[in-house]
């Protein structure tokens, strides 16, 4: 891999105006892996000048001819997935088992969305009297998309895809930790032929190159994936300009395990859930609301198979959990696990603290944790910590899981287990969850709307939705009547509405 990277802006390569540079870590050793242009609020204002450019152009292809270009860009995409794989790995520490296993699916996006692109039907609603009516979805202009560092291509593919279908040219900003797979996306999409200037990407910090594309007026859409906290102030910015805003965001998610389910099943399923990514998903489930005639069970057996989840090097294939992404992130974990031991009644059942040995010396690396005998209401059981720690909490009625379940200010994701069709069915019905899996987590498709209730987002993700919320309606209303129509003439002739 190139060890230098600069902005991406109209089609090519350029250096930070300030000439400013930030590195990047490898959270595995710690060491060095690139240098990259750090831009700034004036790099912003290229970007977006770089896409207004753009826009005319790009909008005015048809849909099919904007889904010709992104069917190809799901091939080069996929031609360069094992670069991609690695680098990313190298960037957030991610196991090279589970990148394989997401990455392979990218492709996928920019072939939905460009499939929508082509399809996509417009409407004729009724409209009172003698009058074709019919709406155009027209793309909104230039977008900003900040992302974060826990999916970094993934994230930016669920943003990119759906604003390329509609029409829209872009400005990336991504995650200070992970920005060269957005970089190289740009090549990437360049060699599909997606002309020039249609996606930029300007890394740098949040503050600065952050607050000044979230903080433009210039820009129609901003599509957020980040903290809460980030989510707000940036809403707050968009308001500010009237500019439309997707916000992902934190999450606090439930397995609820009910007492008909098979304990094994229930074990993977938590571990799966709460561990992969080393818990750094923003689904991660961080509880699990297991019934009390099981939980004994199920926690000897947490306990047991966690011991064996196999740490080390992410780029080794058989690595199962990779260190955190940063110093910053692991000391919020091992904050957590302080706050989660000293709580009255929490114990640590498992993990949380540093693994011994010198293979884990220079990376951020912390065994999983399980807290059990925790209460609804403990800091842990209630704040997004983004790590491996699940909290087990006993319930006794399916009344009582619910309410645990929604007990957060979050509503992103949850999943019940159970074998009872109606239950699963009658629990997700009552769960404020934008995201419900029954017997399953952590599933995502193109064509599936993803998103939280409360503070953990504004918008869809995915689907059609995705696509529409990429476009705003024009509305063409004709009249048919070749009657002349005259409201001041007094010619006795009925006027509208009379
Ligand atoms: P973060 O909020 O620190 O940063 C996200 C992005 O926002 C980065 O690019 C950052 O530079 C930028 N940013 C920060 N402050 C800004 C500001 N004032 N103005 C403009 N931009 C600013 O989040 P993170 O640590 O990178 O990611 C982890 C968070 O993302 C978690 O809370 C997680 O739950 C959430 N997340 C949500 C989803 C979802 O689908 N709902 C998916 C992944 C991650």
């Amino acid at each position: 891999m190139k060890k230098n990277w600069d902005l991406f802006i109209d089609g090519g390569y350029r250096p930070a105006i300030s000439g400013k540079r930030f590195t990047v870590e490898n959270p595995w050793n710690g060491e060095t892996i690139a240098s990259v242009a750090e831009g700034e609020a004036a790099d912003i204002e290229a970007a977006i000048d770089a896409a207004e450019r753009a826009f005319g152009g790009w909008s005015s292809l048809s849909g099919a001819e904007r889904g010709d270009i992104m069917h190809r860009a799901a091939d080069h995409l996929k031609k360069r997935l094992p670069e991609l794989v690695t680098i990313e790995i190298d960037q957030i520490g991610r196991a090279r088992r589970e990148m394989t296993a997401q990455m392979a699916r990218l492709p996928e996006w920019f072939s939905y969305f460009a499939a929508v692109a082509r399809t996509h039907e417009d409407t004729a609603p009724p409209f009172a009297g003698d009058y074709l009516n019919y709406t155009k979805r027209v793309p909104l202009g230039v977008v900003g998309h900040v992302t974060p560092w826990n999916h970094p291509l993934l994230i930016l593919t669920k943003k990119v895809a759906p604003s390329l279908a509609a029409g829209n040219t872009m400005v990336v900003k991504p995650s200070e930790l992970a920005p060269i797979t957005s970089l190289l996306l740009g090549e990437i999409l360049k060699e599909a032929g997606v002309p020039d200037g249609v996606y930029n990407v300007v890394p740098g910090f949040g503050a600065t190159a952050g607050a000044a594309l979230t903080t433009s007026a210039r820009v129609r859409k901003l599509d957020l994936t980040g903290g809460t906290e980030t989510g707000k102030r940036v809403a707050a910015a968009a308001g500010a300009n009237l500019v439309k805003i997707a916000a992902e965001l934190g999450g606090k998610a439930a397995l609820i395990a009910f007492e008909d389910m098979n304990i094994e099943r229930v074990v993977a399923a938590t571990l799966f859930a709460s561990f992969i990514a080393t818990g750094q998903t923003c689904v991660q489930g961080s509880r699990l609301l297991v019934h009390r005639s099981i939980h004994d069970e199920v926690v000897k057996r947490l306990v047991e198979r966690v011991a064996h989840i196999r740490l080390g090097a992410p780029q080794d294939e058989a690595t199962q959990l990779g260190p955190m992404v940063s110093q910053r992130q692991r000391d919020t974990v091992e904050r957590y696990v302080r706050i989660g031991v000293e709580e009255d009644g929490a114990t640590l059942a498992y993990g949380g603290t540093r693994p011994d040995g010198d293979a884990f010396d220079k990376g951020y690396f912390i065994k999983p944790a399980i807290f059990i005998n925790v209460r609804p209401d403990m800091r842990i059981a209630q704040e997004e910590i983004f790590g491996p720690v699940v909290c087990v909490i006993p319930f006794d009625s399916e009344e009582e899981a619910i309410s645990i379940a929604n007990g957060t200010e979050f509503g992103l994701a949850t999943s019940i287990w159970t074998r009872d069709i109606a239950r699963a069915h009658r629990v997700a019905h009552k769960l404020l969850s934008g995201i419900t899996w029954i017997n399953d987590h952590h599933r995502i498709d193109p064509a599936s709307p993803w998103g939280g209730f409360k503070m953990s987002g504004l918008g869809r993700e995915n689907g059609l939705v995705a696509y529409e919320e990429y476009t705003q309606i024009q509305n063409i209303i004709v009249n048919l009547s070749d009657t002349e129509f005259d409201w001041y003439a007094d010619d006795g002739q009925p006027k509208r509405y009379s």
